[in-house]
C-alpha cells in the first residue's frame, strides 16, 4: 500500500482511520434535535448507495487505510438489506460498529455476534416515556430501553448517547450517571448541535461542563478521570465502584479537531470532510461510471479545514446562514 494511504492524510497532518457510514436517510422516530418537523426530502432510492456499492466503496477506504467502520443513519437498522451489508463488511479488516436507535436492536444481536460487531451505541436522550415520546414524536421507550439492558447483558460494548438540552437533561443527568452503577455501559453526553432544521442556537446549549458540576455536587470526591484515547471524541469519567463509566462530547464550547481521525459517506455515496462541512464530494457518480474516485477522496481530505469546517470560534459556529446549508443530521449519519 505504501504512499497511497497518505490519500486520508490531511493537510494538518491528520490521519483518518474512521469512517462513518450512513446507510439510511430514513428513520423509525422523528427527534426534534436531528430532523425538521416536517420531514426532510429523501433521496430517490436509485441515487442511494446499493450494498454492493457501500461494500465496493468501504473496501476501497479499508485499501488507503481506515480500520474502523461505524453504520449509521438515519436509523441504520430499518434497510432490508442490513444483514447483507453487515456480513459484507465483517470480511474486511476492520472493528465494526454501529450507533442506531435501538427500537429494533435485539433482533439483530445474533448478527451482531456472528459478524463480531460489538460496538452498540444506542441513544437515549431521557429516561421518561412520556419526555421520549415529546422528543421523538414516537412511543417506544420500553423497547429502547430493554434493549440497552440486554446489549449490556449480552456482553456487547454498550454505549449510551444522551443529547444534551438546556432546562431539561439537567433533572436527569444523575439518573443516567447512576445506571452506570450496576450497568457495564459507557454514557455519553453530547452537546446539542446545530443542523438544518433544528431550531438550534446558542441559548438551548447545555454544556459538558455544567453536567460535570451537577455531577460533582453529587458525587464530591468519588469521581475518577479516566485516561482518554488521543482520537476521543468525549472526555470520560467514571464513579469509583460503578461498573460504567460516562463522558462528555463538548462539540460545541471544546471541539476536539486537533485529534480528528473521522470522514462521513453519507447514504447517497457523498464523502463529508466533516460533521459541519456543507462542501461535499460526491463519490457514488464517478464510481458508478467505472472511475477511480482516489483523486476525489485525496482532493476532499486536502480542504479539511482545521476546525469545524472553519467555523473556529462559537459566534461563526452560531451563523445560521451556514448552518442552514448544511443537511440535517438524519441524512449525515452522525
Ligand atoms: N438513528 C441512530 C441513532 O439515533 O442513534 C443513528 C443516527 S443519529 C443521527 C446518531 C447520533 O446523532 C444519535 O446519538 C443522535 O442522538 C445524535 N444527534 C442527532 N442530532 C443531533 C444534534 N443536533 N446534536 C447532537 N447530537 C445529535
Ligand atoms: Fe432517527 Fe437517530 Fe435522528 Fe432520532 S437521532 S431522528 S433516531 S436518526
Amino acid at each position: 500500500m505504501g504512499n497511497e494511504k497518505q490519500i486520508l492524510t490531511d493537510g494538518f497532518g491528520r490521519t483518518h482511520n474512521y469512517l462513518r457510514i450512513s446507510l439510511a436517510e430514513r428513520c423509525n422516530l422523528r427527534c426534534t434535535y436531528c430532523m425538521p418537523e416536517h420531514g426532510v426530502d429523501l433521496t430517490p432510492k436509485e441515487h442511494l448507495m446499493t450494498a454492493e456499492e457501500i461494500l465496493a466503496i468501504a473496501r476501497l477506504f479499508v485499501d488507503h487505510g481506515v480500520n474502523k467502520i461505524r453504520l449509521t443513519g438515519g436509523e441504520p437498522l430499518i434497510r432490508k438489506d442490513f444483514p447483507a451489508i453487515l456480513e459484507g463488511l465483517s470480511a474486511l479488516p476492520v472493528k465494526l460498529s454501529i450507533t442506531t436507535n435501538g427500537v429494533i436492536v435485539d433482533r439483530f444481536f445474533d448478527l451482531f455476534q456472528e459478524t463480531g460487531l460489538q460496538d452498540v451505541n444506542i441513544s437515549l436522550d431521557t429516561l421518561n416515556a412520556d419526555r421520549f415520546f415529546t422528543l421523538t414524536r414516537r412511543n417506544h421507550f420500553e423497547p429502547v430501553y430493554k434493549n440497552i439492558l440486554k446489549a449490556a447483558a449480552l456482553g456487547f460494548n454498550t454505549g449510551i448517547n444522551v443529547v444534551l438540552l438546556k432546562d431539561q437533561t439537567e433533572a436527569e443527568i444523575l439518573d443516567f450517571v447512576e445506571l452506570t452503577n450496576k450497568l457495564n455501559v459507557r454514557v455519553k453526553f453530547i452537546e446539542f448541535m446545530p443542523f438544518a432544521g433544528n431550531k438550534w442556537d446558542l441559548s438551548k446549549i447545555l454544556t459538558g461542563n455544567e453536567v460535570l458540576e451537577i455531577v460533582k455536587e453529587s458525587y464530591t470526591t468519588s469521581i475518577i478521570k479516566l485516561a482518554d484515547d488521543r482520537n476521543s471524541t468525549s472526555v470520560n469519567y467514571q464513579i469509583e465502584g460503578y461498573e460504567g463509566s460516562f463522558g462528555m462530547i463538548n462539540t460545541v464550547s471544546n471541539p476536539f479537531c486537533q485529534g480528528c481521525n473521522r470522514i462521513r459517506l453519507t447514504a447517497d455515496g457523498s464523502l463529508k470532510n466533516c460533521l459541519f462541512s456543507n462542501i461535499e464530494t460526491k463519490l457514488l457518480p464517478s464510481f458508478r461510471e467505472g472511475k477511480d474516485i482516489s483523486p476525489l477522496i485525496a482532493g476532499a481530505m486536502g480542504r479539511k479545514k482545521r476546525m469545524r469546517a472553519g467555523m473556529d470560534t462559537i459566534e461563526q459556529f452560531s451563523a445560521t446562514e451556514k448552518i442552514e446549508q448544511n443537511r440535517s443530521m438524519i441524512t449525515i449519519g452522525g
